[in-house]
């Protein structure tokens, strides 16, 4: 059978393996061979990677830190290094970047990155997915996964199923067989809530979805469900490789058409900014480690601040609190009248676990305590207090 490769899309999924720790291996050869947890060392801190040889153990990332402690004693423990992980990733993301400038990252450790019509200068894409994991292994040293199939949705599954450190190819005659005895969860948008509901009705794999017909999913499901996973279960996925946007930092700001006059109006206003800018950071899959607020009063003078985290985040409570803090309360002088306020996140990341699981929200706000009020209020912020008139 032939097929007209010119025509065919092909979507090329990369997943490292275990990233973090096995970083931690890369950079301590001692440390190799060995079990290694990465994650929050705290009392309430979880496991964000586990090293292949912990995970042996029932060791696996969202395990709360003090089971995995229980299950794999002799591993070595360490606190995460971000800086150290976006390095590599960099590095990462570069190789793919010179195969195609369609690439998405989805986290640190994965991206989608788009082959179609790439063969004119790299050759078959089959052979571009093995020279790429070839070249992360030997240009970064580290071991990954790497799915090849015609949409986004078939390379994931594809690169799950080349783990660890395999290439998985779907051609196109392969889909069906590869599909049918895979559990309904693995299809994206088949949650806990829908899996149950499907095997109430005997319906455990994409094979056994695959029988019902559209109008069957239709009334389990409801139109719109229904219709997704039909199309789910035959591989069928026309979404974009959408490369990723250089956001540099997410705000929202709203200019009030009464100047607010109270306090409490105040901080509830910087409290619902900062949920609404913690919530575009975890749809984007991006976390932020300055937050930033700024006021204007009714005569326009227009003060902005910034606090700089010790971890990077998009938790909202944190966000909430740090915005509330920068308010300098003492000296907001609500009485004559805030015209705007905005709340920002800056210095992003891509997101790969909610770090909340790592250093529980009341651990870091407690640090941040600890440092201003060893060093009084000022030391976190950046000292961007300034005054300016609009040209009325
Ligand atoms: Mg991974």
């Amino acid at each position: 059978m032939s097929y007209d490769t010119s025509m065919r899309r092909w979507i090329l999924h990369l997943d490292m393996d275990a990233f973090f720790a096995s970083v931690e291996q890369l950079d301590r050869p001692d440390l190799r061979g060995r079990p290694v947890v990465v994650g929050g060392l705290g009392p309430r801190g979880v496991v964000s990677t586990a090293s292949y040889e912990a995970r042996a153990f029932g060791v696996h990332s969202a395990l709360p830190m003090v089971k995995a402690r229980v299950l794999c004693p002799q591993a070595t423990f360490l606190p995460p290094r971000f800086d150290r992980y976006a390095e590599v990733a960099g590095q990462v993301r570069a190789i793919l970047a010179s195969y195609s400038p369609l690439v998405e990252p989805l986290s640190l450790d994965e991206a989608f990155v788009d082959l179609t019509g790439t063969e004119r200068l790299h050759g078959p894409p089959e052979a571009t997915a093995q020279r790429v994991h070839l070249r992360i292994k030997s240009e970064v040293n580290l071991p990954c996964s790497v799915g090849l199939a015609g949409n986004k949705l078939l390379a994931k599954l594809a690169s799950e199923a080349a783990k660890p450190g395999g290439v998985r190819i779907l051609r196109p005659e392969d889909v069906e067989g590869f599909l049918a005895p895979l559990a309904v969860d693995r299809l994206w948008g088949v949650g806990p809530s829908t899996a149950r509901k499907l095997a109430d009705r005997g319906v455990y794999t994409v094979g056994d979805l695959r029988q019902l017909d559209a109008s069957v999913l239709h009334s389990w499901l409801g139109p719109a469900q229904g219709a997704h996973l039909w199309r789910l279960a035959r591989g069928l996925d026309d979404s974009s490789v959408v490369p990723a946007r250089e956001a540099k930092s997410i705000s929202q700001e709203v200019t009030y058409p009464e100047d607010l006059v109270l306090e409490e109006q105040v901080v509830a206003e910087v409290r619902r900014l900062a949920d609404l800018v913690a919530s575009r950071l975890a749809t984007e899959c991006l976390l932020g480690s300055t937050v930033r607020i700024k006021i204007r009063w009714s005569n326009f003078t227009t003060r902005t601040r910034q606090v700089h985290l010790p971890e990077p985040t998009d938790h909202p409570l944190l966000i909430a609190d740090e915005a509330v803090a920068l308010l300098d309360r003492g000296d907001l002088q609500v009485e004559s009248g805030i015209r705007l306020l905005g709340v920002g996140v800056a210095d992003l990341v891509p997101a790969t676990f909610r770090p909340v699981h790592l250093f529980a929200a009341e651990e870091l706000g407690e640090a941040l305590r600890a440092v201003r009020s060893k060093h009084g209020p000022r030391s976190l912020t950046l000292g961007l207090s300034h005054g300016q008139r609009a040209n009325r």
